[in-house]
């Protein structure tokens, strides 16, 4: 349920409203937007309905969330959530791109991818320490000793660290050393996985499934986000779909999409959606003019030599073209890079 409140609401008026939705065994959550000023109420809403809230002084309107998502809801919150860590905020005028290799390799092809995209203006390292390949016998993840590279190349570089974790009995470990925890296309309905999430602070970068819907996605966030957990940022990385020039398709629309639908910010991963290096430039231009919040790129010194994911990594030298011409679209669009 959403209770309106009049723009001059009094606090005591907004503890009063809070005290009645808190004795009909609901949460509430006050949301004071720039427009006006809303609380959210979450769990039973027949219980809810026998409150009589919109007599209340200072009530302007009560009305039901139509979604089946209710906390990532924009009607829940009509201001963009700003979300991140230190001074990586997605949603707020500044993009973030997030950049680095597939895996974590080794420590020398770490730091010195590292050293490169920081130079060339990325804000967090990527780099998956629990892989999650289709193939069994394919390359797994250095586990705790990439999580330890991850941690060293924050030290040497200041950037912070993105990494996928893959199970909830790694949650401790992958909360000690990343600043981001990525949850993959493949776990996004991992519910079990979700609700652990809920226990951490952390921003969890939430990655759309393979078949899944914008609706399905936002479900997925929505039970980070009702387990304790508001820190969630969406990513779309490309659906499967008929056509194979690309390893997925990029969903495009599914970025204002979101915008309209919830007030979590979004970034676009367009590595995994192109499967090709070609492409990244294009598909990255788009993100940001259709209004993404940043982007998640794979870039590898030696894509050559990658145990994964190689032919869709940058390299160093075009990762800072690109660079250049993302900060020149983001300026164009009132942005900052
Ligand atoms: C990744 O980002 O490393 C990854 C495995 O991507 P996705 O989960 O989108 O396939
Ligand atoms: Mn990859």
């Amino acid at each position: 349920m959403i209770i309106v409140l009049k723009p001059g609401a009094t606090q005591a008026e907004i503890d009063h409203v809070i005290e009645k939705i808190q004795a009909a065994g609901c949460t509430p959550h006050l949301s004071r937007g720039v427009e006006r000023t809303i609380i959210g109420a979450i769990g039973d809403e027949a219980a809810l309905r026998l409150v009589p809230l919109e007599i209340l002084p200072g009530v302007d309107q009560v009305m039901p969330i139509q979604k089946p998502y209710k906390m990532v809801a924009r009607e829940f919150k009509p201001d963009p959530s700003v979300i991140g860590a230190g001074d990586v905020l997605f949603g707020g005028k500044r993009l973030h791109v997030i950049a680095g290799p597939c895996a974590v390799e080794g420590r020398e092809m770490l730091l010195e991818t590292a050293r490169k995209v920081k130079a060339a203006g990325a804000t967090a390292l990527r780099g998956g320490a629990f892989k999650p390949r289709t193939s069994p016998y394919a390359f797994q993840g250095l586990e705790g000793e990439g999580l330890r590279y991850l941690a060293e190349a924050r030290e040497a570089t200041g950037l912070l660290v993105c990494t996928e974790i893959m199970d909830p009995r790694d949650l401790e470990l992958v909360d000690r050393y990343a600043d981001f925890i990525q949850v993959g296309a493949r776990n996004m309905s991992n519910f079990r996985l979700l609700k652990e999430l809920g226990t951490v602070r952390k921003p969890i970068i939430l990655k759309r499934g393979l078949s899944a819907t914008v609706k399905d996605l936002l479900l997925s966030a929505e039970y980070i986000v009702a387990s304790g957990n508001p820190n969630v940022i969406l990513c779309e990385r490309g659906i499967r779909t008929f056509e194979d020039y690309t390893r997925n398709t990029l969903d495009i629309a599914a970025v204002p999409a979101i915008k309209t639908l919830s007030h979590l910010p979004i970034i676009v991963d367009p590595s995994h959606a192109a499967g090709r290096r070609d492409l990244i430039r294009p598909l990255s231009l788009a993100a940001l003019a259709a209004g993404a919040d940043g982007l998640l790129i794979e870039v590898h010194n030696n894509p050559e030599e990658a145990s994964c994911d190689g032919p869709q990594s940058l390299r160093p030298e075009g990762f800072a073209t690109l660079m250049e011409e993302l900060r020149r679209l983001a300026a164009f669009l009132g942005r900052e890079l």
